[in-house]
């Protein structure tokens, strides 16, 4: 484990494992899968809430109704601000791609230049998942989900490690001087114990 800045502990597996989505291969299935909706933050609510209008056409009919009824986000069973979902699967704000792959309806409006909000910073962020620890510590965890095997073989692949694949979410939750400190941990890393690897 890496201890980064003051308070932040890094798993090993960020160095230690190569990832890199495959979206050919998993169609999206991060945004389906699974039994609660993605961690969001009181400020990303209030983003999302302002640029609903323009991501409203894209979301499936569903979700219009749930987020109509629901709102869009609750609290899971650990006390933790999620967004909303639909009857255990995709989340509100997934819609789909021709090739029937699901995509986030935020990130496809961010990236068509119509709204100035990527997504929360929790999905983009996946596989790693952050856990406030009692003493105040952040501990950053790799999760690993067989649906994303083709993610870790693309990776493999391409020599891409997971804190190199993840840099720009890394760098918009932690920091630049943060991330620097992380990637010369893991280089520091693989020269010592991974170089024949
Ligand atoms: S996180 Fe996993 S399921 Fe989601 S796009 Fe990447 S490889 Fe696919």
């Amino acid at each position: 484990m890496f201890l980064i800045g003051d308070n932040t502990l890094v798993t090993l597996d960020v160095v230690e494992r190569f990832f890199c989505c495959d979206l050919d291969s998993c169609l999206g299935q991060c945004c389906i899968d699974g039994d609660a909706g993605a961690p969001v933050t009181q400020d990303e609510l209030l983003k999302i809430k302002e640029i609903l209008p323009e991501i409203w056409d894209d979301l499936l009919p569903r979700a219009r109704q749930v987020i109509e009824q629901n709102g869009i986000s609750y609290l899971d069973p650990e006390g933790e601000l999620v967004t909303q979902i639909l009857d255990n699967s995709n989340c509100v704000f997934s819609c789909y791609a021709p090739g029937g792959k699901c995509i986030c309806a935020i990130e496809k409006a961010y990236r068509e230049g119509r709204v100035n909000f990527m997504k929360p910073v929790s999905c983009a962020l996946y596989p790693l998942r952050l856990k406030t620890l009692s003493n105040g510590n952040v501990a950053v965890n790799y999760h690993r989900w067989k649906i994303c095997k083709s993610a870790e073989v693309l990776g493999r692949k391409k020599g891409i490690r997971v804190y190199q694949f993840l840099k720009e979410p890394l760098v918009r939750r932690f920091g630049e001087l943060w991330y620097n400190e992380l990637a010369a941990n893991c280089e520091l890393y693989i020269k010592q114990y991974l170089s024949d690897k």
